[in-house]
């Protein structure tokens, strides 16, 4: 069977899915290809026992306020969850303790959190020297934030935020690619607190400022993929698998295996949003392949996600925040636990609380392949000390992601200047999604956003 459409995307995680709806919005035809039997690739969330468990994310932290625009437009404002007011409250674990992360300058010069020493080297953050573009173009995260900030502001701030949000190590991710914004600031002020300023300022001048927020739905994240896939209806082709890929006189032809019949796609446009390393394995044509061979390797490292739920007189801690932090120094089996249900309503049986515990990411590839038992009791072993847990879990479910989240290391800006060459000059392809535009779920969006918008006139 042969179909001819103005787009075909190859991946249905949230960007393409988020390209696929935009397009198909300006009464494009187009088709969305997934090889998995389910849409929003880890955004995906089920109720249990009373619980609901989110496979992958937990938190979609609001990027722009587009974002909430297409909530609305997909009619799920009323489905939406603020978090509640524990959110603004996070702990990092310090000395096998959870210290509330100070919310403002006067709680850090009283919080346990930073011995004195380091709360005076950060006084001194203004006026520390300005690397060179060209030096602090490849810098880490780590060699950043101990040139600024100090040793103790690493090991206690930046390194359990990189585990919390890349399951990563900040040696070696380069600040330029991971967190641009922060880049950003000493570039243009001179200084993180200058920078900074001058961002909010310029914000506040352009009437652009908006105060980021983290959110969920009533029935979790896997709502907003769920609700695109239904807006998609047939235009959604799941466990599709891409077998050849041709380009010919500026046409795409997509030969896809579905349900073990074969087809055809024709079109000018082909957007693919799926990993790096799913890139790489595409069968594209002779001359592109051979280039993206070339390019180098994201690593992509291995994540648990763990949900245990408890009688809430097993947890000595008032679990009245957003979770904790464990720092590598800190020398514990888990990255950080989410407060799950102190966070949104309706995550756990009456009585009971439930918690969500990450595990293993770039510092610890070990525990890639331990095993469920070994891991739940690694977890409550740390729970232990640093909630007052006592006795087992009620509620465990475990889910691992082999390769879960890609790594903006020093590869990632020839990777993408290879895949930008590409696109320049294969015409109608667009690359986007967390291999290029950004690890978190809400880039993603704003990558199809980006992609749906840049192909205005096709
Ligand atoms: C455990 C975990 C926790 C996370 N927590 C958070 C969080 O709390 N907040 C947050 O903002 N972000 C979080 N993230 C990151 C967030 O999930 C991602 O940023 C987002 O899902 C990326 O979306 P995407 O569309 O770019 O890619 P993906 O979600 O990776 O989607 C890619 C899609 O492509 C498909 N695919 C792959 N190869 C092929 C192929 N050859 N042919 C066809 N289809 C293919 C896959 O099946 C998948 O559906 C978390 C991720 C994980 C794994």
């Amino acid at each position: 069977m042969d179909s001819v459409k103005d787009a075909i995307i190859i991946g249905a995680g949230i960007a393409g899915l988020t390209a696929s709806y935009l397009l198909s919005k300006k009464g494009k035809d187009i088709v969305t290809l997934d090889k998995s039997d389910h849409p929003g690739g880890p955004i995906s969330s089920y109720r249990e026992e009373g619980y609901l468990v989110e496979r992958g994310p937990n938190s979609l932290l609001l990027p722009d306020p587009w974002v909430e625009t297409l909530i609305a437009d997909l009619g799920l404002t009323e489905e939406l969850l603020e978090t509640s007011e524990f959110a603004k409250k996070r702990f990092i674990i310090r000395n096998g303790k959870p210290i509330p992360v100070p919310g403002s300058p006067l709680q850090a010069i009283f919080s346990p959190l930073f011995s004195f020493k380091a709360k005076i080297g950060f006084l001194g953050e203004p006026f520390r020297r300005r690397l060179p573009d060209t030096e602090a173009a490849s810098e880490s995260v780590a060699d950043f934030v101990t040139r600024r900030m100090g040793q103790e502001f690493l090991d206690y701030a930046i390194n359990p935020f990189v585990s919390g949000v890349y399951a990563g190590d900040p040696e070696e991710l380069v600040l330029r690619h991971a967190f641009p914004l922060m880049y950003g600031f000493e570039r243009d002020g001179g200084s993180i607190i200058r920078g900074a300023m001058r961002y909010k300022k310029r914000k506040r001048q352009t009437g652009s400022e908006y105060k980021k927020r983290s959110i969920s739905f009533k029935n979790g994240l896997g709502t907003l993929p769920i609700r695109l896939a239904e807006r998609l209806g047939k235009r959604l082709s799941l466990n599709t698998h891409v077998k050849e890929i041709e380009y010919e006189e500026k046409r795409w032809t997509i030969r896809a295996e579905i349900n073990g019949e074969q087809i055809s796609f024709h079109s000018r446009t082909l957007i693919v949003c799926i990993p790096s390393h799913a890139i790489k394995l595409l069968p594209w044509p002779r001359s592109i392949s051979e280039r993206i061979e070339k390019s180098p390797d994201l690593p992509y490292p291995a994540v648990h996600s763990l949900a245990l739920g408890f009688k809430r007189e097993q947890i000595q801690h008032p679990l009245d925040g957003f979770g904790a932090l464990a720092p590598t120094k800190e020398r514990l089996n888990i990255l950080g636990a989410l407060f799950s249900s102190s966070l949104y309503p309706d995550r756990a049986p009456k009585g009971n609380v439930l918690l969500t515990v990450m595990m293993g990411g770039r510092q610890r590839p070990g525990l890639a392949q331990t095993s469920r038992e070994s891991l739940e009791s690694m977890a409550i072993e740390d729970l232990r000390t640093l909630l007052g847990l006592e006795g087992k879990p009620t509620f465990s479910r475990l889910v691992t992601w082999p390769k879960a989240i890609p790594q903006y290391i020093r590869n990632f800006g020839p990777w993408k200047e290879i895949i930008n060459s590409i696109e320049e000059e294969y015409e109608g392809l667009e690359c986007g999604g967390s291999a290029i535009d950004g690890i978190a779920m809400g880039a993603s969006i704003m990558s199809g956003r980006r992609i749906a918008e840049s192909l205005e006139n096709f």
